[in-house]
């Protein structure tokens, strides 16, 4: 099913874009990264990339935090990780896939810089070719005038233009899971070094299976690999899909190491607690820390305020919310407190289909972390999130 719909949406997105292929596409041979670093030199940061072969590649700039971003090809990234990620203006940097064909690294810097220059060395002397980037200092406004002058060449995915294929004739319930992060945002770090975002993919892969085999459920996941999805991409897949419900898949971390248990959560404006507004503030960070450049979106979602329909929603996403809440309790994981918390999630800001987030547990928490690990842990969440699916739509639909 989902391969079907990817599929159709990559067809779309080759004919939108105006490639149209003639024959099977190929794939290029992958460019293999053997190191990242960062130099200092006199007046300049350096970022450095030694790579295979010559890779194409797009750099532009974010405000708000400042950020550079390098889009690339799909590369192979075979670079130490271990290095320092802090030099001259450069605080952070991380990379990863940010979506089919597309690798993506992103520096945050720590105030107004300017791209001196972008180069690719060809192999000499025993190295292989390099690319790099030279990174200064500058004022707000240069920066500004350069980040309109770089503006990014690549749109989002166009997801949003693309519906998944219509409902069968006898009605069933879309059932749309969305496991939380994913390619260059890897989530929460576990105690152990696990990413959320496996975490995620993996109980969102068993909730899948599970509805699967119930002929009244359609389910849909929004990724089925390690890519990375926008916020708003979510959104618009659920939308698109015409999603009975949304549920987002997630297992963070909080300062707090005894802090453990799992917690669903709806959409509002006003917090239930501070613990809710952290979170909520951490898991809108995703599109951040992936440097998906918000500037550039005719944002529907962000704007939305909460007319009746969405207020319609709201009950029903708090209706099964409530009810997911006894079922990973039975499952043996730990739950915090009242029955479910709400706060400003952007991603369950689809104002026509019911949505809540699920924090399966905290991996912060060595206890949450070896249940999230395990099979068993995972098995049972995933069958406790499918019940309490079984539940809702028997409330409202017997
Ligand atoms: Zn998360």
């Amino acid at each position: 099913m989902f391969n079907r719909f990817f599929r159709f949406a990559l067809m779309a997105l080759l004919i939108i874009t105006g490639n149209i292929l003639s024959g099977p596409v190929m794939a290029e041979p992958a460019i293999d990264v053997s190191s990242v670093r960062l130099g200092l030199h006199e007046d300049k940061t350096r970022f450095v990339m030694e790579m295979s072969a010559e890779p194409k590649y797009d750099v532009f700039l974010l405000a708000d935090p400042y950020r550079i971003v390098i889009d690339l090809p799909e590369l192979d990234w075979r670079a130490d990780d271990s290095g320092g990620r802090q030099k001259g203006i450069v605080q952070n940097y991380r990379f990863g896939l940010f979506k089919k064909d597309t690798s993506r690294v992103v520096l945050d810097v720590g105030g107004p810089v300017t791209i001196l220059r972008t180069v690719i060395l060809p192999p000499s002397s025993g190295k292989p070719y390099r690319f790099f980037i030279d990174i200064q200092k500058t004022d707000e406004v240069s920066f500004q005038r350069e980040l309109a002058e770089r503006r990014s060449n690549l749109s989002e995915r166009s997801i949003a233009l693309v519906a998944p294929e219509p409902p069968a004739p006898s009605r069933k319930y879309t059932i749309v899971i969305d496991p939380g992060h994913g390619g260059i945002d890897p989530g929460a770090i576990g105690k152990s070094g696990v990413y959320e975002k496996k975490i995620t993919l993996a109980v969102s892969k068993r909730i899948h299976k599970i509805l699967s085999k119930n002929s009244k459920y359609n389910p849909i996941l929004t990724r089925d690999d390690d890519t990375f999805l926008s916020l708003r991409e979510r959104v618009t897949f659920g939308r698109q899909a015409k999603a009975d419900l949304f549920i987002s898949i997630h297992a963070d971390s909080i300062g707090r190491a005894n802090f453990r248990g799992a917690a669903v959560y709806t959409l509002s404006e006003n917090a239930s607690d501070d613990e809710a507004a952290e979170l909520a503030k951490s898991e809108n960070k995703s599109d951040l820390i992936a440097g998906v450049d918000l500037s550039v979106q005719d944002d529907t979602v962000q704007g939305i305020l909460i007319d009746l329909a969405q207020r319609e929603t709201m009950n029903f996403s708090v209706k099964f919310a409530e009810m997911v809440t006894p079922e990973i309790a039975k499952s043996g994981m730990k739950t915090r407190g009242r029955s479910h918390r709400f706060a400003g999630f952007r991603v369950l800001k689809a104002p026509d289909v019911p949505s809540v987030l699920v924090e399966l547990g905290y991996l912060s928490n060595r206890e949450d972390e070896k249940i999230l690990k395990s099979n068993t842990g995972q098995q049972r969440l995933a069958q406790a999130i499918a019940n309490a699916v079984d539940k809702y739509f028997e409330t409202i639909d017997p």
